[in-house]
């Protein structure tokens, strides 16, 4: 209770959940267009500071930083004060600037690294992932986890989906073309999109983002809004090339109704 945790202001809501939980302060330092303001973070860093978050790509907006701009943040932030970098989506990155975090472990003793096997792998619901770091972080982080880790299951299969990198690579690369589609889409609709790096896309609908959510699901198609800070925004989640064309369709129809009302 105390401690102060920093995060952006849109981002993965289960950092701020864990730290109401334990009492924690959480101080948001806002995206400077969707993207994590670094140099931000660093000047709200006091001596309760513990964790800093840094979601990469960040969910929900989808940007990335880049190596450089990591680095320079790294260099700022004081020993006693763990970066948890989140890479949720590290597989679907393909922008060349995404840092090589795990080269970074040796200069920077103070930064965790967070992986998963729910999204490219797509073993969700086998609930694995795994966290890099420091023998003396893992060392603590042991101690205060709950006794029993992953399942005999869950650990089986994720060694057999790290092996299957093919399947990997295909999965990067349609997503990789998906975006790319869906972006063409929105730009023929005159919609603003942030810089799509995960394996989905928030865009500007501009009308409620919540009432569009509503008649896109009465079409069938299921997507994200509610974002406190981006009212507008919806996130939709790459598909297969099928899905991605019922998605534009359907979207299309839902902003045509909701600009001329009958
Ligand atoms: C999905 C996700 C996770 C991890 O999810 P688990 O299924 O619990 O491994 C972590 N961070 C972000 C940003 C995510 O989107």
């Amino acid at each position: 209770p105390g401690d102060e945790t920093i995060m952006a202001d849109q981002t993965f809501s289960v950092y701020k959940t864990n730290a109401n939980i334990e009492g924690a302060v959480s101080i948001e330092v806002p995206l400077i267009n969707g993207k994590h303001d670094l140099p931000g973070m660093v000047n709200v860093i006091t001596d309760k500071t513990k964790i800093i978050w840094v979601c990469n790509p960040n969910n929900p907006t989808g940007t990335i930083v880049s190596e450089s701009e990591l680095v320079s943040f790294l260099d700022e932030v004081p020993a006693h004060v763990m970066v948890v970098l989140d890479e949720a989506y590290y597989e679907y990155v393909t922008d060349a600037s995404y840092p090589a975090s795990i080269k970074l472990m040796e200069r920077y003793p103070n930064l965790v690294i967070l992986r998963t096997f729910s999204k490219i792998y797509g073993l969700a619901a086998l609930r694995i992932g795994y966290g890099i770091g420091q023998q003396e972080v893992i060392s603590l982080i042991n101690r205060v986890r709950e006794p029993f880790n992953t399942g005999r299951l869950a650990q089986v299969a994720a060694k057999a989906a790290l092996k299957d990198q093919e399947f990997v690579a295909k999965c990067r690369q349609r997503n990789a073309e998906g975006i790319t589609y869906i972006q063409q889409q929105f730009d023929r609709l005159g919609l603003s999109y942030f810089p799509a790096n995960g394996n989905f896309i928030m865009v500007d609908v501009q009308n409620p983002g919540t009432e569009v959510f509503k008649l896109l699901l009465s079409k069938g198609i299921i997507v994200r809004p509610g974002f406190e800070v981006y009212p507008s925004y919806i996130r939709v989640t790459v598909g297969s090339e099928e899905q991605n064309k019922a998605f534009i369709g359907a979207l299309e129809q839902v902003l045509h109704e909701v600009n001329s009302p009958a």
